[in-house]
Formats: structure tokens, C-alpha cells, sequence
């Protein structure tokens, strides 16, 4: 078992866009078994590579709730290959410990990657599920998106940035997305989350 150290924002190894995995090698293979230990020690729902300092495009998930058997779901170069719908999402990310942002999401994603021995797979999450959220999150990490990014409101995530001791946004990285926030405003709110991806 090794729990690993997880970045915290201002690191730029968080910045940095990952490269495609070529082989899923015993190296690889190493990266990954050191990101479901750490995620399942600080109790996220996700975490990508690159939160641990290994900048290649993977990424793991396990939306199972409390009791289920760990059943971690590995991507490996995944690519999102459908997004429709909007849903704002208060989430967290465990490089900003203990900090919960109001984002923009997609409602439905369909991912296309690589499982944990090279096979390809497609996954469809829906209606802003736990995991439709995930898989976003997780995927933008791998090209150095985070999710402040995405905030609602740039000057309530600042205050909580603040709060918590983290950086400010920078805003060069802060994403549009004006119709994702026209279709917010015209749907129902999703219910506040307390996870960590
Ligand atoms: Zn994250």
C-alpha cells in the first residue's frame, strides 16, 4: 500500500497538461495502484494522475457509496466523446482541501478510454450523477483545468480560495461557458455534495 502525497493547488504540476499513455506498463501500472490507495486513504471519489505529480493522462473513479466494496474505476487516455445538458454541482476536489465550488457541468457525458489493462471501454453517466460529474472533473485535470475553472461566481470562489488559505483564480484559465450558465438558470439545482474528486 502506498498513500502518496496529493498536490494542492498553486502547484504547477496541476497546471501542466498531461501526455497519452503509449503502454500501460509496469510503471503505469504503478502510478495507478499508488492512486487508488491515496484516494481511498483521504476518501475521495476520484483522482487523477496528475494530483499526484505523474503527469499522464489517467484517472480513477469510485462513486460507490458507503459499505459497497471498493470497485475503483480506471480511465486510461479517455477521451468525451458526447456532452449535452447543464446542472451547476457544489463540489470539491482534494487538491483544495476542504474547499466546496459552486461549477457549471455538463448533465450527460460519454467518455471513450482505456481500462486497467489497456481494453477499450465507453462510459455514459447521466442527469448529473455523481459519476457524470466525476468524469468531467477527472478528465479536465489531465489538461490542467481544475475545477474553479468552472465556477458560478468568481468572486464567492475567491472568498472561499481565501478562506482556505489557497490561491486566488487565475483568471486565464477561467472557462466561458455562457450557455451552460443560460441552461443553469433554467433547471432545477442539484442538492449540495460534500465529496472530494
Ligand atoms: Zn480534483
Amino acid at each position: 500500500m502506498s498513500v502518496v502525497k496529493i498536490l494542492r493547488y498553486g502547484d504547477e504540476k496541476l497546471r501542466t497538461p498531461s501526455k497519452e499513455v503509449h503502454k500501460v506498463s509496469s510503471k503505469v501500472k504503478k502510478i495507478i495502484k499508488n492512486l487508488i490507495d491515496t484516494m481511498y486513504a483521504e476518501n475521495g471519489v476520484g483522482l487523477a494522475a496528475p494530483q499526484i505529480g505523474e503527469n499522464i493522462r489517467a484517472f480513477i473513479i469510485d462513486v460507490g457509496v458507503n459499505g459497497e466494496p471498493a470497485n475503483p474505476i480506471v480511465f486510461i487516455n479517455p477521451k468525451i466523446i458526447e456532452k449535452t445538458g447543464a446542472v451547476n454541482s457544489f463540489e470539491g476536489c482534494l487538491s483544495f482541501p476542504d474547499a466546496f465550488i459552486n461549477t457549471r457541468r455538463y448533465a450527460n457525458v460519454k467518455i471513450k478510454a482505456l481500462d486497467k489493462n489497456g481494453k477499450p471501454f465507453v462510459m455514459e453517466a447521466n442527469e448529473g450523477s455523481l459519476l457524470a460529474i466525476a468524469m468531467q472533473h477527472e478528465n479536465d485535470h489531465l489538461d490542467g483545468i481544475l475545477l474553479v475553472d468552472h465556477s458560478r461566481n468568481r468572486f464567492e470562489t475567491d472568498q472561499i480560495l481565501a478562506e482556505k488559505d489557497l490561491p486566488p483564480i487565475d483568471t486565464n484559465y477561467l472557462q466561458e461557458e455562457a450557455e451552460l450558465e443560460e441552461e443553469i438558470k433554467n433547471s432545477p439545482q442539484l442538492e449540495e455534495s460534500n465529496v472530494q474528486n
